[in-house]
């Protein structure tokens, strides 16, 4: 039985402003059926009720960009150059078995409702994240990830995609989906961008791509140099063909860039990549905390707003930014734009639903939606409860409901 009635001093359905002491009204298929003033949300006979009278119910957050799989590893990889960085993170990733990461991946779902996450978008090649969704009851999009740069290895690994594919399809669902992820333009060669990009569409499956991130992945598609293309030399991969392009103009050549398509990061770009991705309707995942870490330097966030290209904000993985703190990414987006603390908020929660297609799902509190919501403590000197929820700390979470159950309780953890 996931029917439930939750009051809290604010309620705030994001695509509708703020309500004061309001009601939410969750119903036994586990999404909304009513919310408004608590005075006018019924009270039906047998659904459990609760009240949070110091708290704000939202929407559970949306995070655009996760790498549960490695939730373990924070810390374990510190190397500052980001070549040096995917390097040692792939050593890492070899020393453990599969059962360690569908562990880390479940601790890793845990972790988000600790922190008021409900859905995630995530990338990952140990086919493990799906599998942790769906024995927890967790909602979001998995993209299976491929690489291979060289040419001649496209047809192996496209191979091996199809086979990885059909095993995880039956952990599909209404609220587990699968996608897939051509890693990154320097991971990934032309051809298999190409044989992805057919595949993706014949299965009617959405794409993410690591894009547009370091300046060495533009002095790579740019100018065939760098310490990307220097690997690439020594490993007897073929560069890319001269003149070269930017990362966002090589995918949209190479057919990769739709509306189903999820570009993450993005901060190597200017004026034309922007016009490009807005005309292909593309979704982003800005994940601030991580480009600064990796020093990629800052993402026209503003930019891509203003060209009206659908944003959402991710956090990336823990092995980059230490604990997945989707709020702190917000306000560093609203830092970072100069944005409403509205604005703020909407990134990880409406509109990051809107950036992986997910909007009619989840993002908002209304009638028809997923019953995923999360209450956070407020604190009384706010001056507006986002304000007040934007501001809180990662431990404020008070409890969070995924369609209507449950799943994780302050105290309990
Ligand atoms: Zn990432």
């Amino acid at each position: 039985m996931r029917s439930v009635r939750l009051a809290a001093g604010w309620v705030l359905p994001i695509e509708n402003p703020p309500i004061a002491d309001g009601a939410v009204l969750i119903g036994s298929d586990g999404r909304i059926l009513a919310l408004g003033p608590d005075a006018h949300v019924p009270r039906p006979d047998g659904f459990p009720s609760y009240r949070f009278p110091d708290a704000a119910i939202l929407p559970g957050l949306v995070n655009a960009h996760t790498h549960l799989e490695l939730t373990d590893l924070a810390g374990q990889v510190e190397e500052d150059d980001f070549p040096a960085w995917i390097r040692r993170l792939r050593e890492v990733k070899e020393q453990h078995r599969l059962e360690h990461y569908l562990a880390a991946a479940k601790r890793g779902v845990a972790a988000c409702w600790a922190s008021g996450v409900t859905t995630v978008a995530d990338t990952g090649d140990r086919t493990v994240v799906m599998q942790a969704l769906a024995e927890c009851g967790g909602s979001g999009i998995v993209y299976q990830e491929v690489f291979g740069p060289h040419p001649d290895q496209a047809p192996a690994s496209m191979e091996q995609l199809r086979e990885t594919v059909a095993s995880l399809r039956r952990f599909e669902s209404d609220r587990v989906r699968l996608g897939i992820s051509p890693h990154a333009p320097y991971t990934v060669s032309g051809p298999l961008y190409r044989l992805v990009a057919e595949f993706a569409r014949a299965e009617g499956l959405p794409v993410a791509v690591h894009l547009a991130e370091s300046l060495a992945e533009t002095q790579l598609l740019g100018a065939a140099a760098g310490p990307f293309a220097e690997a690439w030399r020594r490993r007897g991969i073929p560069l890319p063909p001269l003149p070269g392009c930017s990362p966002v103009a090589w995918l949209a050549e190479h057919g990769v860039l739709n509306e189903r398509t999820l570009c993450i990061h993005v901060v190597q770009v200017d004026s034309d990549d922007i016009a490009r991705l807005k005309a292909a309707g593309v979704g982003v995942a800005h994940c601030p905390r991580s480009n600064r870490r990796h020093g990629h330097g800052e993402a026209p966030l503003a930019r891509l707003l203003e060209a009206g290209v659908r944003v959402g904000v991710g956090t990336d993985s823990v092995v980059s930014v230490g604990s997945l703190d989707l709020l702190a990414e917000a306000r560093a987006a609203r830092a970072l734009a100069g944005l409403s603390w509205e604005r703020a908020l909407s990134l990880v929660t409406l509109e990051a639903a809107r950036a992986i297609g997910l909007e009619q799902h989840v993002g908002s509190l209304a009638p028809g939606k997923w019953g995923d919501v999360a209450i956070i403590r407020l604190r009384e000197t706010q001056h507006s409860p986002v304000e007040g929820v934007l501001t809180s700390a990662a431990d404020q979470v008070m409890a969070t409901y995924v369609g209507g159950r449950r799943v994780f309780e302050e105290g309990i953890r």
